[in-house]
């Protein structure tokens, strides 16, 4: 399992970006929350959704979870 973050500011489009803990942009996110450990990247960001985030996977380390 890996552990998830979400970016706690919105992007301009209103949502907010999902990371895994070793995605080389982590550390540039300032405001994160934790969103615990998932086996995947979908549970991740229906863990967020849940939490009232408008949520998209990050481009760098979830380039398949990425919508536009
Ligand atoms: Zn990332």
């Amino acid at each position: 399992m890996e552990e998830y973050y979400v970016d706690k500011k919105a992007q301009s489009n209103g949502e907010h970006v999902i990371h895994v803990a070793t995605c080389s942009c982590i550390d540039s996110v300032n405001d994160k929350e934790n969103l615990g450990a998932f086996f995947s990247f979908q549970s991740a960001v229906q863990e967020a959704e849940r939490r009232g985030y408008t949520a998209n996977g990050c481009k760098i380390c979830c380039l398949s979870c990425h919508t536009e």
